[in-house]
């Protein structure tokens, strides 16, 4: 598949020859930009964001999150609907992208002006076409399903491309993983526009997961898709550690941790689970690529996990920690977990030099 136009949203590139970026939204009304937000979308960059958005319900809400625009690395996003003055009054803001449907804003002037006052600031529009908007779309095959949604998007372009604007992301949204592959991949074969892939509403946790992994994987190997967004049901940390763990497991992002985590059996001599869960926030902002075993046994774990960079295992009343296989340091379970942060931070210190 040829590689999409490329478009600058703030500093992360989407499109082109990037590497396929990570979004995901803020998932709470907010009175205004404090410290605890600040650390917050931090932490979600941290953890592989790259893009957050956020709903713009009203004028108001523009002026309260503007403070953020310098508080965070991350570009970001307002998301309107209705009403053409708050996309202005977001583009003047310098929020570096906005995703709109036009079909929901109404007159086309409304729609034109929106576009005059991004081309002139630089920034970037996503349009949304949402199958949950098109008329009887459950009643028809996923083939005719894709094609309205196609033509409802095209329709949505019409506008634009009359205009000569082409800072634009397209996305084609269905909580109907055929509909998605389906729309996505014959959209790629017209147009050139980046595409930001999701399955909408996709539920709690493990079915989003799944129907999320399912849904995006052809297409991503395929090379459809510059910019994803797994949608949850749950914290906005899941929705990035999904993302990243998706990309990476496709080797279409580096800079991730694979771990290795047995499940426990019978034979289990460590609280595996526990012990993950207590160096969760450590695995998960480590900026360098690493494989890290966390085993519940020493007659399978060294064995089972030999190409982790590193290990811990289960040992009676101790831990072993091993690297590739080779049994590093003994310790007692009690100080297990700054045994383990020590070797970490000297790999992360390794791999980073
Ligand atoms: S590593 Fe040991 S405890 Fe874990 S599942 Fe395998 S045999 Fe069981």
């Amino acid at each position: 598949m040829s590689l999409s136009r490329k478009v600058q949203v703030g500093s992360v590139p989407v499109g082109g020859d990037a590497p396929v970026s990570i979004q995901t939204m803020w998932d709470r009304q907010v009175d205004r930009v404090d410290q605890d937000l600040v650390s917050a979308v931090n932490n979600l960059h941290a953890k592989g964001c790259d893009i957050i958005r956020f709903a713009l319900p009203n004028i108001r809400a523009v002026d309260t999150l503007a403070p953020l625009l310098n508080s965070t690395p991350m570009p970001l996003v307002g998301d309107i609907h209705f009403d053409y003055k708050i996309a202005l009054k977001a583009i003047e803001a310098g929020f570096h992208k906005i995703r709109i449907n036009p079909g929901n804003i109404g007159e086309s002037w409304k729609v034109e002006e929106i576009i005059t006052a991004a081309a002139h600031k630089g920034t970037v529009i996503r349009i949304g076409a949402n199958e949950g908007s098109l008329a009887d779309s459950d009643h028809s095959s996923p083939e005719s399903r894709s094609t309205a949604l196609i033509e409802a998007a095209e329709r949505n372009l019409e506008l634009f491309e009359k205009k000569g604007f082409k800072d634009i992301v397209v996305s084609l949204k269905s909580s109907d993983i055929e509909v998605t592959y389906l729309s996505n991949k014959e959209f790629r074969k017209r147009h050139d526009y980046p595409l930001h892939l999701g399955i909408t509403e996709a539920g709690p946790l493990i079915p989003a997961i799944v129907k999320s992994t399912i849904g995006l994987s052809d297409l991503l190997r395929e090379g459809i898709g510059e910019t994803i967004r797994i949608s949850i049901s749950d914290s906005p940390e899941y929705e990035v550690l999904t993302a990243k763990e998706l990309l990476f497991n496709l080797k279409l992002r580096s800079g991730g941790i694979r771990i290795i985590g047995c499940p426990k059996c019978g034979r289990t001599q460590f609280d595996t689970h526990g012990f993950l869960e207590s160096v969760r926030e450590e695995l998960n902002t480590l900026p360098v690529d690493l494989t890290v075993a966390v085993m519940g046994c020493s007659v399978n774990g060294p064995g089972e996990a030999k190409h982790a960079d590193l290990g811990i295992t289960g040992n009676g009343k101790q831990v072993l920690l091993f690297r590739r296989g080779e049994i590093i340091r003994r310790e007692d379970i009690c100080s297990a977990k700054e045994a383990f942060l020590e070797e970490l931070d000297q790999l992360r210190r390794e791999f980073s030099s």
